[in-house]
């Protein structure tokens, strides 16, 4: 681990207040912005997986990456020489209700490095237990941990914002977890991630200070935080936090607006979950759209009030901004620069929904009645069960001057088919027609517009049940579908013929299965 000491470079722990006490107790931490810690030894550790992408973009060899040095550091086996691990605080809104302090129960932060011009934190999830562990063992189990390692390299991928990964590794402990909350609990085996991002700050990292009335902690860590990540925008003043706050609600729009181009569905979009980089972090019960539907949730502790329902995940957005609007007023002393950014994410968002859905029908050019033709086609889309991703990717083969043929290009993105009606297959055959006397005023060529929509629509999402079947082998020992899934989502959206068997819809089996389509908070 040579190269990579000499990169080390912790500006978080450098400049912001830390916790005085270093005994590891679980406690209520307050004007300090974080806990000194040591990760948990575990008891045999083995990797699973590195990625390469990130081992490059770190300055670590593939060399250094197989060494004894590598597995007992991203294991928190070994604490590097120099560094000084640590767990953030930060509270949050969990399903709307302030929960007060959360912070990293069960991640711990190596320590941060700069390489060619980047800054980025490494983090291990699931090293042990911290002073924000609460009830929990500050552990991760490796079904969640496989989760969280494919999807967030495979956000990456598709291009959308997200934190990244660098290792996967089993821990040889075993983990206590009662994966449906229903009072049947079993050992799993313990594994541990090292992610990686910029920064981990979210929402409640600002809104503990503000929730304790603590202004100078809260004025440090935000001048800390426009210091390191949004300089463009100057030395402390109000101008320059509601500049602030106006690029964290941009970059989260932007977030969530390709979460819903993808078919993503975060599903506990709590404010601690929430980054102020605007990344997709903490991959926990989150899911796929198979079938198109905005009201479609994987996780089963939100069954109930479907909050982070796929078609709500802008208004949460939105909401979440609220409560950091809140958290950061103290700084600030005036609403109304606040309420006129929170106005803009409204009106952004229409927009750029629209234009969205625009560019992955394949339009370049805009029309007033756009509007109305998206809205058909997502109603038509929730009549049957229809796939998402095969339905957008099958849409790039149709050809302006044949409408007729538009519903044989998607036929097969429909879960039954049998179950059309002639009325269903009608109002297809009149959108079809509407979307080809659109495309009569469009310049571009069909083929010209197939290739734009092959590279907004993805051909390889990670359908649950595929990470599933992972987990399933992984937990045999097996980790070749690992692999195997992570080669594939590195290119999701070309066409990959030795690959085509994961270009299908979810099969039957899956339909109602733990992990496939009901996933719980318990990782
Ligand atoms: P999450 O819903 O995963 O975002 O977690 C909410 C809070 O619970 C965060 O403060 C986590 O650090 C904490 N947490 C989740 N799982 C554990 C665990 N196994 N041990 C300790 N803390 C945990
Ligand atoms: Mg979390």
């Amino acid at each position: 681990m040579k190269t990579f000491k000499t990169h080390i470079h912790s500006n978080f722990t450098e400049t912001l207040p830390a916790d005085p006490i270093q005994d590891n107790t679980r406690r209520q931490v307050t004007q300090a912005c974080f806990s000194y810690v040591t990760p948990k030894q575990t008891k045999k550790p083995e990797l699973v997986h590195v990625s390469p992408e990130m081992l490059a973009a770190l300055g670590i060899s593939e060399t250094e990456s197989q060494s004894e040095g590598f597995l007992k550091v991203f294991t928190g086996n070994t604490v590097l020489p120099g560094t000084t691990p640590y767990a953030m605080c930060y509270g949050g809104h969990q399903f709307g209700n302030w929960a007060g302090q959360l912070g990293d129960g069960r991640a711990i932060n190596l320590t941060e490095i700069d390489y060619k011009g980047k800054h980025w934190a490494l983090q291990l999830k699931g090293a042990g237990e911290t002073p924000y562990s609460r009830t929990a063992d500050g552990l991760a189990v490796l079904r969640s941990s496989i989760r969280e390692y494919l999807c967030s390299e495979a956000m990456f991928h598709l291009g959308v914002p997200t934190t990244r990964a660098l290792s996967l590794a089993i821990t040889g402990d075993q983990v206590l977890r009662d994966v449906m909350y229903n009072g049947n609990p079993e050992y799993e085996p313990g594994a541990i991630v090292c992610r990686v991002a910029p920064s981990f700050l979210r929402f409640g990292s600002f809104e503990i200070f503000a929730a304790r009335e603590d202004v100078n902690t809260l004025k440090l860590l935000t001048d800390y935080t426009i210091t390191q990540f949004y300089p463009e925008f100057g030395g402390p003043s109000k101008d320059t936090y509601l500049a602030f706050f106006k690029a964290v609600s941009q970059r989260t729009l932007k977030m969530i607006i390709d979460w819903q181009r993808v078919g993503f569905v975060h599903g506990v979009m709590n404010t601690d979950n929430l980054s102020i980089l605007g990344l997709t972090i903490d991959y926990g019960p989150y899911g796929w759209l198979e079938g198109f539907d905005f009201g479609w949730t994987p996780n089963t502790t939100d069954r109930q009030h479907k909050r982070y329902r796929y078609g709500n995940q802008p208004n949460i957005g939105l909401w979440n901004l609220y409560q950091l609007a809140n958290a950061l007023y103290p700084l600030i002393g005036e609403a109304e620069g606040l309420q006129a950014v929170l106005d803009d994410y409204k009106t952004d968002f229409e927009t750029q929904s629209l234009a969205m859905m625009r560019a992955k029908i394949g339009f370049e050019d805009t029309d007033v009645a756009d509007l109305k033709l998206i809205q058909d086609l997502e109603d038509l889309l929730q009549v049957m069960e229809t796939d998402m991703t095969i339905f957008f990717r099958r849409l790039s083969q149709f050809e302006k001057d044949h409408p007729e043929v538009g519903f044989q290009i998607i036929e097969d993105a429909f879960y039954n088919p049998k179950g059309l009606t002639d009325e269903t297959t009608e109002a297809w055959n009149t959108w079809f027609q509407n979307y080809a006397n659109r495309l009569q005023q469009e310049k571009s060529t069909d083929a010209d517009r197939a290739k734009r929509m092959n590279a907004l629509n993805p051909k390889y999402v990670l359908r649950n049940y595929m990470a599933q079947l992972a987990i399933d082998d992984a937990e045999q020992g097996d980790y070749g579908l690992v692999d195997e899934l992570f080669q594939l989502l590195k290119n999701p959206y070309a066409e990959q013929p030795e690959s085509e068997k994961w270009f299908a819809k979810r099969p039957e089996w899956a339909r109602n299965k733990v992990g496939c389509s009901m996933l719980s908070c318990s990782s």
